[in-house]
């Protein structure tokens, strides 16, 4: 049996192996489906991490030394994607691709979320040359400089606010006039000067050089289509949070979770089911950060350890 069973090798994964097994535990398995690292090594920079300034590094030079550092003190990693994880008494069975399955006493969950593309021409040519779905890490390229923010959710609008004390303007695009954004973000983005709604209008096209993105065409529904020299192009359209290992073989959760799939935790990122802890960006108000991801895996490791003290 497991002490600890991680599931997914991101910055919180990678986190929870090092501090559970500097913590003493001896048998701590991470079980990521790919190679360790987490979505941060698809950039090629590290933006917001205290201490870390150098932008000769990619987010894969970054990560790699993460898990040298975990596989020292004994961490151990399968490469193997997890099915789901249920809670058979006391413990946990996690069931792996192919039918395999591993008992465990505790789990930590650090499976991540992916943001959605929307499906513009250019986007992916220019993703991470302009086009972003971060506007903490991102923003402060566009300093003074104007910028183009697609969707009309909570999100957008919020970060169309962030964004809006950075860039000299902002101009949220969005393919309807209503906003399912809640009414007072809404009237808070309205209020402020430098943030322009265009909206009943799409992301035609991401237009750009070899150098990236220089611009975007906007299509109204009506038709026309108005050219805008906003060098940087922030996606706004939802998130899929990567949840499935947390359901049952009825679809139902197996823990508590909000109304957009992320899992709740308390401030020491334990779940709705005793033993069963989640880091990261899948969990509520995640701030979606590599800092804050680590930051998390720390602590769920460590609250991992007084539980299993407590059962003993
Ligand atoms: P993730 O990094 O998403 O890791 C989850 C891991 O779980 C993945 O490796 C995945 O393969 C694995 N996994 C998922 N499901 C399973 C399964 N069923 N079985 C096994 N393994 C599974 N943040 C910053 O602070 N600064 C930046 O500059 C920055 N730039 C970014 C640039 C880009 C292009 C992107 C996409 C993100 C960026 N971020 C940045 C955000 C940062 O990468 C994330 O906040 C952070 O990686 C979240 O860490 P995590 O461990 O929660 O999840
Ligand atoms: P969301 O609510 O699903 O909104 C996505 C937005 O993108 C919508 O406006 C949608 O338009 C638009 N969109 C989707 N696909 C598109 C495409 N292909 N092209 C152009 N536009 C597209 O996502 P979210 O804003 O990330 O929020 C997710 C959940 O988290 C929401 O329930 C939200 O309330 C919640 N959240 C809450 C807070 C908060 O409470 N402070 C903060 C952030 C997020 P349509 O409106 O036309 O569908």
């Amino acid at each position: 049996m497991l002490d600890c069973a991680i599931i997914g090798g991101g910055p919180a994964g990678l986190t929870a192996g090092l501090y559970a097994t500097r913590g003493g535990l001896q048998n701590v398995t991470m079980f990521e489906m790919g190679m360790p690292g987490g979505q941060i090594t698809q950039s090629s920079e590290i933006e917001n991490y205290p201490g870390f300034f150098e932008h000769d590094k990619t987010g894969m030079d970054f990560m790699d030394t993460w898990q040298k550092q975990c596989f020292n003190f004994g961490l151990k990693h399968e490469m193997k994607k997890v099915e789901n994880i249920a809670k058979t008494g006391d413990h946990f069975t996690v069931t792996l691709e192919g039918g395999e399955s591993v008992e465990a006493m505790t789990v930590i969950v650090c499976t991540g979320s992916t943001p959605k593309r929307a499906g513009f021409k250019g986007e992916d040519e220019f993703f991470g040359k302009g086009v972003s779905t971060c506007a903490t890490c991102d923003g402060f390229f566009y300093k003074n400089k104007p910028v183009t923010v697609l969707g009309g959710g909570d999100t957008a609008l919020e970060e169309a606010y962030y964004l809006s004390n950075i860039a000299s303007d902002v101009y949220v695009v969005h393919r309807r006039e209503e906003f399912r954004a809640a009414p007072p973000t809404l009237d808070r983005v309205k209020r402020k000067e430098n943030i322009h709604l265009v909206t009943n209008s799409v992301i035609e096209e991401a237009v750009g050089d070899a150098m990236g993105l220089t611009g975007v065409d906007i299509k109204n529904n009506d038709g026309t289509i108005t050219h805008m020299d906003n060098p940087g192009l922030f996606v706004f359209v939802g998130h899929d949070v990567n949840n499935s290992v947390l359901k049952d073989e009825n679809g139902e959760f197996i823990c508590k979770m909000n109304d957009w799939g992320q899992v709740i935790v308390d401030l020491s990122m334990k779940t709705s089911v005793p033993g069963l802890f989640a880091a990261g960006d899948m969990r509520i108000e995640a701030p979606k950060q590599v800092v804050s991801a680590a930051g998390d895996g720390s602590i769920a490791a460590l609250q991992v350890i007084s539980y299993i003290q407590e059962q003993q």
